[in-house]
């Protein structure tokens, strides 16, 4: 395996991230986060999710979305309060996640990526020089069509 695929950390939801081990420990000074599965799993962005989020902000990060959604809407992007975003990023493309930064004033390595895809965060990440940190969500909607696929290729057909 192509090791520019693999995250630097791991976690089921974006609520086990340690704000402090970021800042204090890696020097972290910005988030960018993928929406998708990130985010937003099922439609729903969580309480808990909510509640880092504010965390961060009030520990000084910089905050951003980057999307290959071209349609999240302004109303999701207000709630969250959210202003920096880029819909339709074409990540894992290197150029979005440099202009992001660019926007975010930031270095390249002062950034960590969330998000819950290999292919288009955590390569995207790990080519643009960030901290790349991968949600490896059991809920989603992709993850639960994936298990699907898997069991139908072994012969079983209905699981809810
Ligand atoms: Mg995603």
């Amino acid at each position: 395996m192509n090791t520019s695929f693999t995250p630097k950390e791991t976690y089921a939801r974006i609520s086990d991230i340690s704000i402090e081990y970021l800042k204090n420990d890696l020097n972290i000074k910005g988030l960018i986060f993928d929406f998708d599965g990130t985010l937003r799993i099922n439609k729903i962005v969580s309480i808990e999710t909510m509640n880092f989020l504010k965390n961060a902000k009030d520990a000084g990060f910089k905050i951003s979305i980057l999307t290959n959604n071209p349609h999240v809407s302004r109303t999701i992007l207000n709630t969250l309060n959210i202003t920096t975003t880029q819909k339709f990023a074409c990540k894992p493309l290197k150029k979005p996640f440099l202009n992001m930064a660019k926007r975010m004033k930031l270095s390249p390595s002062r950034i960590a990526v969330i998000g819950n895809n290999k292919w288009s965060d955590i390569w995207g990440a790990n080519k643009a020089g960030m901290h790349s940190i991968y949600i490896q969500n059991f809920n989603s909607f992709f993850y639960k069509r994936k298990i699907k696929n898997n069991l139908k290729n072994i012969g079983i057909k209905h699981i809810d």
